[in-house]
C-alpha cells in the first residue's frame, strides 16, 4: 500500500507515513485507495485482533512490518472492548466501551498500536526517536503510557497548564525518563502549533529525529477501525440491521475511522458527531464554509478542538460540506447539555458516564424520533468516568470506583517542566529528557 499527503506529496510506505507523522508538504497521509471486504471476509475472524488482521492486513502490504503484523496486533488488542446493552425503556441501544485500555481512553488503541510499529521499526536506530505529542488532555497520557520505557523511543508530552483535570494531569507527568512532560502555558491549540512548528524546523527536527503522534498521524487511525468493524459485523451477524453509531469528536480521528470502516464496506449505518460547543464541524456542514477558530474550554475538555486536523483527509476521502451533509450527522452539545445528560445517564442507564461520552447520550436522546426509531444506535463511551471525578462525582452525587488501571498510574509520582508557548522554549527545554 502507498501513502499520499492530502496535499498531494508521495508516494511513501506505511512505515515512512508511520515516522514521519505529518507529510513533508504540511498535508496528512493517507492510504492511495482504501480496501473494500465483503461480510464473508471476516467469517473466521473472531476476536477483535483477528478482525483487525483482515481489516488492516492490505495497509501493511511492502512495509518491513508485514510479517509481524500478529505480534502488533496482539500488543494493541490487549484489552477488551465490549459492546453493552443498555436498558432504556423499550428503545434499542448499546454502548461501546472504549475505557478498558491503560489510560481508560480510547486513545489507548491508536498509542498502542503506533508504538507497537515504531518500536519495531526503530529497532536498530543509532539516534532515538523523539515522539512529540500535543494534547488536550488524554491523547498525552495513552502516547506516554505506550512509548513508556521503551529503548529507542523518547516522547515530548506538551499539555495546556490548568486545562486538564487532575488525574489526566497526572496520567501526563508519572512516566519513566524517555518521556518530558511539558506543561504549556497556552491553549491546546498553542501546543499543537508548537508542535507543527517543531516538525517543519530542520534543525531541531534532525537533531531530535522527530516524529510525531497526534491523531495527524495515520498509525492512529489506522487501528481505531478496528473497533467499528467488530461492533458492526457483531450487530449485524445477530440483528440483520446495520447498526448507527453516535460519536464523541474533537479532533475528528476517532469519528473518522468510523467512516473508514464505513468506506471499506463494514455494516455501519448512519454516522453522527457528537461535538462540544465547539462548533467548527457543526457550522462548516451547516453553513459550507470552513472557518476554524480558537477553542472554547468546556467539561468535555479532550474535545476542545477549534480547528480539528482531520477535516483535511475526510474532505480528501470523502468530499466538501455539500457531499458531507449528506452522510454524517453533527450535533453540537452545550455544557448544560452535558451536565443534564450525565445526570439523566446515572438515572436511567444505572452507570456514571463521562462528560464527552455525554454528548453522545445527549445527542441520542434528542434525535429526530423517525431517525432513532428506523436505527439501532451504538453510543461510543470514549473515556472512563473516574478520569473526570471532579465533573462527575458532585453531578451524580456518587462516587466513581477507580478502575485498577487507573489507581495503578494515580499512585505513581509525577514530574513536569512548565513552559511558554513558543517554539523557543520548547527547543529550550528538550535536552531535559533522558
Ligand atoms: C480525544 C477524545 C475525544 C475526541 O476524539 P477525536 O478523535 O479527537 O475526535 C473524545 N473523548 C475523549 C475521552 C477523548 O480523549
Amino acid at each position: 500500500m502507498r501513502y499520499f499527503s492530502t496535499r498531494g506529496a508521495g508516494p511513501v510506505s506505511l512505515d515512512e507515513a508511520l515516522r514521519c507523522g505529518i507529510a513533508s508538504d504540511g498535508g496528512l497521509y493517507l492510504p492511495e485507495q482504501l480496501p473494500t471486504f465483503r461480510l464473508a471476509d471476516f467469517d473466521a475472524a473472531e476476536s477483535i485482533p483477528e478482525v483487525a488482521n483482515v481489516l488492516l492486513s492490505p495497509y501493511f502490504e511492502a512495509s518491513v512490518l508485514e510479517d509481524e503484523i500478529e505480534g502488533i496486533l496482539a500488543e494493541t488488542f490487549s484489552f477488551p472492548i465490549p459492546v453493552t446493552a443498555i436498558e432504556a425503556g423499550d428503545r434499542r441501544v448499546s454502548l461501546l466501551e472504549l475505557y478498558h485500555g491503560p489510560t481508560a481512553a480510547f486513545k489507548d488503541v491508536g498509542a498502542g498500536f503506533l508504538a507497537a510499529c515504531l518500536s519495531r521499526l526503530e529497532k536498530n536506530a543509532a539516534l532515538p526517536l523523539t515522539v512529540l505529542v500535543a494534547t488536550s488532555g488524554d491523547t498525552g497520557g495513552a502516547v506516554a503510557a505506550a512509548f513508556d520505557r521503551r529503548p529507542g523511543m523518547r516522547v515530548v508530552v506538551l499539555f495546556p497548564e490548568g486545562r486538564v483535570s487532575a488525574r489526566q494531569e497526572h496520567q501526563l507527568c508519572c512516566w519513566s525518563d524517555n518521556v518530558l512532560s511539558l506543561k504549556v502555558k497556552g491553549s491546546f491549540d498553542d501546543c499543537q502549533a508548537m508542535v507543527k512548528a517543531a516538525l517543519a524546523d530542520a534543525k531541531l527536527a534532525g537533531d531530535y529525529r522527530f516524529s510525531s503522534a497526534n491523531s495527524i498521524n495515520i498509525g492512529r487511525l489506522l487501528p481505531q477501525s478496528t473497533y467499528y468493524a467488530d461492533a458492526s459485523l457483531r450487530h449485524f451477524r445477530r440483528t440483520g440491521v446495520k447498526p448507527g453509531f453516535i460519536i464523541p469528536t474533537g479532533n475528528l480521528g476517532n469519528a473518522f475511522a468510523c467512516i473508514m470502516a464505513r468506506e471499506m464496506g463494514l455494516p455501519i449505518g448512519p454516522i453522527i458527531l457528537a461535538t462540544n460547543a465547539n462548533r467548527t464541524i457543526a457550522d462548516y456542514l451547516q453553513t459550507q464554509r470552513w472557518l476554524p477558530r480558537a477553542s472554547l474550554q468546556t467539561l468535555a475538555s479532550a474535545m476542545d478542538v477549534g480547528d480539528p486536523s482531520n477535516m483535511e483527509r475526510l474532505r480528501k476521502l470523502i468530499g466538501d460540506a455539500d457531499v458531507l451533509r449528506d452522510q454524517l450527522g453533527v450535533v453540537s452539545v452545550s455544557d448544560d447539555e452535558i451536565k443534564a445528560a450525565m445526570c439523566q445517564d446515572f438515572r436511567e442507564f444505572g452507570f456514571a458516564t463521562c462528560p464527552h461520552t455525554a454528548t453522545a447520550t445527549h445527542a441520542w436522546r434528542q434525535l429526530d424520533p423517525a431517525l432513532a426509531e428506523k436505527n439501532d444506535w451504538i453510543l461510543v463511551a470514549t473515556a472512563h468516568p473516574a478520569k473526570f471525578e471532579t465533573v462527575v462525582e458532585p453531578l451524580i452525587g456518587e462516587r466513581v470506583p477507580l478502575p485498577p488501571e487507573l489507581a495503578d498510574i494515580l499512585s505513581r509520582p509525577t514530574r513536569s517542566v512548565s513552559i511558554d508557548p513558543s517554539l523557543d522554549s520548547l527547543a529550550a527545554a528538550l535536552p531535559g529528557i533522558g
